[in-house]
Order: C-alpha cells, then structure tokens, then sequence
C-alpha cells in the first residue's frame, strides 16, 4: 500500500551543500551496488557504506561460490557417467577431485570480483565509506533521519563515529542464515549455514543438510555428488513445498536416486551431540530419528534480515513479520526519502531483483521525467533452483492457479520424459532421469500464466520463457513457435 504523508521524490534534484550526498546506500550487495552506480551515472553525489566484503551475499557466499560448486558437482556426474558413451577410466581411480584446489580457486575467484566491484564502484564515481551504518534521528535533514557510520576497527565503540547527511538513504542490508533453536542450545553450537559450508576444507564424509529451500536442496545436490554420504532432513513430506507438485516430487525421486538419505517429517532437529574423541556427531531429529557418525551438520532453514544494527525502531521504520523492512510498489519505507531494496524487504529474495528495484528506484529519484514512476514489477520472475537436476519456475504453480481463476478455467499440458541423452544407455528405463515440464495456462485464450521444468538444462532454458511470459504469451504463440531439434527445450512449444 502506499503511505500517508510521503511527497514523492521529483526527478531533479538540488545539490544542497548542506547535505553530503545526494544518495547514501547502506550496504554494498546486488542491490546497494546497482542503485548507487545507477543514481551516479545521472550525477548524483552517491556514497555507498559497507561493513564487510563488496558484492555482498551473491558474490561471496551465495550464487557465484554456489553456483562453482554446482559446476564442479556437474562434472563430477558428467564423470560417473562417461561409460555410458564409451569412456573408460573413472574405475581405475585415475580420476582425483581435489577439493581444496577448487575452494583456493574459487576464493581467488571471489577476490578478483571484489576488486572488481571496488573498481566499478570508484569508477562511476560513487564515494566508498568502510563501516556499519545505523540510522539516528536528525534536526537538520528533510526525512529527519541521518546515517552514522562506525569505522570497523571500532565497531563496538561510539567514539570515532561520523554523521553523514543525504537527501535520500537507500537499506540494501540484506540478511544473513538463521540457525533455528533446537532443545538445549547444541544445534547452534554446532550445525553450521551455508556461510560455513564455503569455509569447508575438505568434502564431509558424511553430512546432514537440515531445510526445505532453494540452499538446502542445493547444497545437498553439490555433496552427495562429490561424493558424501548425505543426509537430508524436511520438516514436513518433501523439500520445494511451495513450487510446483511435478517440480518437487519429481526432485524428490531424482535426490533418493542419487543417494540422498531423506528424512520426512522430522519437525526438525532437536539436538547435536559431538563425540568428545572421535569429533563426529550424532544428530537427533524432533521425530526421535537419530543419524550417527556425522561430520558436518549444515542448515539451510531460511534467512532473516540484516536490520538489527540499523536502529530502525527509533527513526521509525516499520517493518513486517520477522523484522523485513515494509516498503511500497515504490520501495519506499514509512520514513520519507528512505527506501529499501533486497533481500532486507523479504520480497523476493534473488540477486535480479534487488538490482532491478535498485536500478528502478534512482531512475525514479535522479533520472529524467520519464521515469519519475519507475517501479519493478514481482510478478512473472523467473528463478531456477540449482538443485541435481536443476529447476526453472516463472508464473503460477497449478494449485495457485486454479485458486486464481477457478479449476474451470485453468488448462495444464504436461511431459515427462527422458531426455536423448540417457537414448543409449543400458538401463532399465527407471533408471534414466526424468525430464519434467508442466505449462499451466488460464482462460478461453490459453494464457500461459505458469511454466515449470526440472531436468537437464532447465537452468538455461527458462530465460527466453521469461520474456514470452512477460510479453503475454498464450498457448497458441508456444504452438506457433517452431521447435529446435533435438532438445529438451522444444517439449514446450510442442505439447497438446
Ligand atoms: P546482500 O547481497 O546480502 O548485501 C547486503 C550488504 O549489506 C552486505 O554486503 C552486508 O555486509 C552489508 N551490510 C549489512 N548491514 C550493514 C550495515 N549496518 N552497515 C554496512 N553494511 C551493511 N540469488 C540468485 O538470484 N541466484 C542464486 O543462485 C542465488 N544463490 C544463493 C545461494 C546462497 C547460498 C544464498 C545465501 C543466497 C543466494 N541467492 C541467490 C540470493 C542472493 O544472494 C540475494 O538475493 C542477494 O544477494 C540480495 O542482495 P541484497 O543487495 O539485498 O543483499
Ligand atoms: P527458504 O526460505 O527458501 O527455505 C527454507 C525452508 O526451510 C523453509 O521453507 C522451510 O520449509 C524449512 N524450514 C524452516 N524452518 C525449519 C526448521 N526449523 N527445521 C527444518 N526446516 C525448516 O530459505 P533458504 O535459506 O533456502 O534460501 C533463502 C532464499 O535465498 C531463497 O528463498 C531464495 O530466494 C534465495 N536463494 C536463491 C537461490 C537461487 O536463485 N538458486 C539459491 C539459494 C537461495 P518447510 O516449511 O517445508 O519445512
């Protein structure tokens, strides 16, 4: 909804020398980095705070470590596969995976981004500050609001702090891994997140992956593909609840197939017990399930916003259920000239997004008239889940549409599949992975309002789709697509 009292920022705007910047970022992530480098590039006078490591979650523990991780365990079944096309060698142990060759490369990876970033960021002329940022309350600004930042040898400290003044301060904080509590306080001791699972170094032996998302089916893929005996443990039947039913029941039997140990409707993890002489853990589940002889305990139970440092109560920034910071169509928060993109907003929580509302947001704020209503819409994103085998969803699942336009007039196409890939082996048919695809489409014209596939090459399937489904296509315009041959892909525009 919209808030009552905000004039809406014009798009000029005065270099008032009372102000330091124009635009003051908090956090230098996707989003914070995208809407400062975009205010810059119309002139504004843009500083950017950031506390730790530039890129932010995506670049240092999230998609691009992630999505290494995923290529090596792509390999590493590519590999295991390889006989199927006449390869030999992998049974001969000639073949090694070093896993710390790849986390070295990988971190020297992430280094040359930041020095990248830190390159962009001087580069568009946007002032770095190195510090944490919180909010105080301000005589002298417009939005009554200024921006402390304490230098980060001093975090604990009030002395050597400095008052910044800004037309306009943007939250990009996004959030940080929570570690639900278990009965005595041993799983927070001693499970670690995703945050840890890059510090690793060496592949666990054997490892428990606690959660149903994205991180959780992810992480899960990449080891038992390396070659850990993996566990994962759901609170309810399955991983991917809230996707498509083809999407998580089809992942579901393809994690069994690859060795994934599930555990079922656990209700979660009640305790983590280490063996004082041995190291290795024994975790035991809510359910009363035991899993022994673990060395790694990662959970990938949700995420929670980075606000606590912020001092949003005294400024009086509202914020919804689990501490998100509540923000218009227009990213606007309850605080005039105070906005927030992000995974802080708890919206959608993908990398394109919190560039998209960072981007939409200083075209709105410093860029010419024709923007002055920019907005992002989160409606139709397309997102892929790197899971073994990957997923990629826009638009409604089959349940969410037919509570949308009634079961009457929701039309669903499906195919599953092998694909040509897996033709030659020698196997039972069961034993091939499946393709799955579903097109959910809705009223008389056949509007595609849900496109769903998992299986080999998904990831790079869904983007074109995307733009189809932004545009408005119907059935009619995937039927008068003609299909590429051979591929997965053409299963889309040749269903009926
Ligand atoms: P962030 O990128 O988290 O940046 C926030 C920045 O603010 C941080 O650098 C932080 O240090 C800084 N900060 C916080 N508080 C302060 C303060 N008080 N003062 C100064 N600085 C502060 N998304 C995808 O689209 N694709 C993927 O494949 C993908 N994989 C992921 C894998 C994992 C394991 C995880 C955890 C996430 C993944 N995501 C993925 C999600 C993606 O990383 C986030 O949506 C994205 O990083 C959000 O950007 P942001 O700008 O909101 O916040
Ligand atoms: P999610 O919110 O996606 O999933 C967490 C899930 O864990 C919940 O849905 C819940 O499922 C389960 N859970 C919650 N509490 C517990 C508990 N106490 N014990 C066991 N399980 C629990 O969070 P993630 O951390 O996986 O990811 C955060 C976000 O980051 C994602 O939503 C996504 O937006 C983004 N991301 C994107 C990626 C990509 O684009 N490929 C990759 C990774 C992250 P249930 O209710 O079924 O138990």
């Amino acid at each position: 909804g919209q808030w009552k009292n905000i004039t809406r920022s014009s798009t000029t705007f005065k270099k008032d020398e009372d102000y330091d910047f124009d635009l003051l970022v908090v956090g230098a992530g996707s989003g914070g980095i995208a809407s400062a480098r975009r205010a810059a590039s119309y002139g504004a006078r843009v500083g950017v705070i950031e506390m730790g490591r530039l890129g932010g979650t995506c670049v240092n523990v999230g998609c691009v470590p992630k999505k290494i991780m995923y290529n090596a365990a792509t390999i590493s079944e590519t590999l295991h596969e390889m006989h199927h096309y006449g390869f030999s060698g992998y049974e001969s142990g000639a073949i090694k995976f070093d896993w710390a060759y790849i986390k070295r490369t990988r971190d020297a990876y992430i280094d040359r981004l930041n020095g990248i970033y830190d390159r962009n960021i001087a580069g568009s002329g946007v002032t770095r500050l190195i510090g944490k940022a919180s909010l105080t309350t301000s005589e002298q600004s417009d939005n009554g609001v200024d921006v402390m930042v304490t230098p980060m040898e001093n975090v604990n400290s009030t002395q050597k702090q400095q008052r910044y003044r800004a037309q306009h301060i943007i939250l990009a904080t996004g959030g940080y891994p929570t570690i639900p509590a278990g009965s005595d306080g041993s799983v927070e001791r001693y499970a670690i997140s995703s945050d840890g699972f890059f510090e690793l170094d060496k592949l666990p032996r054997k490892a428990v992956v606690v959660g149903a998302g994205y991180i959780a089916v992810e992480l899960a893929g990449v080891l038992v593909a390396l070659g850990s005996d993996t566990s994962l443990v759901v609170r309810k039947e399955r991983a991917l609840r809230n996707f498509d039913d083809l999407l998580s029941s089809t992942l579901d039997d393809q994690m069994e197939h690859h060795g994934i140990n599930i555990y079922r409707n656990t209700k979660g993890v009640s305790q983590i017990i280490p063996d004082e002489t041995t190291g290795f853990k024994t975790v035991v589940l809510n359910d009363g399930q035991i899993i022994e002889d673990v060395d790694v305990v990662i959970m990938a139970a949700g995420r929670s916003p980075a606000v606590e440092s912020l001092n949003l109560e005294e400024v009086g920034v509202r914020q919804k259920e689990g501490g998100y910071v509540d923000v218009d169509e227009y990213s606007q928060t309850s605080v005039q000239n105070l906005y927030a993109v992000g995974d802080v907003c708890g919206n959608v929580e993908l990398t394109p997004m919190a560039i998209a509302a960072g981007r939409r947001l200083a075209d709105r704020l410093f860029g010419p008239p024709e923007f002055k209503n920019a907005k992002v819409s989160y409606e139709n994103v397309p997102t892929v889940v790197f899971s073994h085998p990957p997923i990629g969803t826009i638009g409604l699942t089959e349940t969410e549409a037919v509570a949308k336009y009634g079961e009457e007039n929701v039309k669903v196409y499906r195919s599953v599949f092998s694909n040509l890939y897996y033709g030659t082996w020698q196997v039972d048919a069961s034993e091939k992975p499946k393709t799955a695809m579903k097109l959910v489409c809705a009223g008389s014209n056949e509007l595609v309002v849900g496109l769903h596939v998992i299986g080999m090459g998904a990831d790079e399937m869904l983007q074109g789709f995307g733009v189809a489904i932004k545009m408005g296509a119907t059935k009619t315009d995937f039927d008068s697509t003609v299909a590429i041959h051979p591929t997965a892909a053409e299963e889309f525009v040749t269903m009926f």
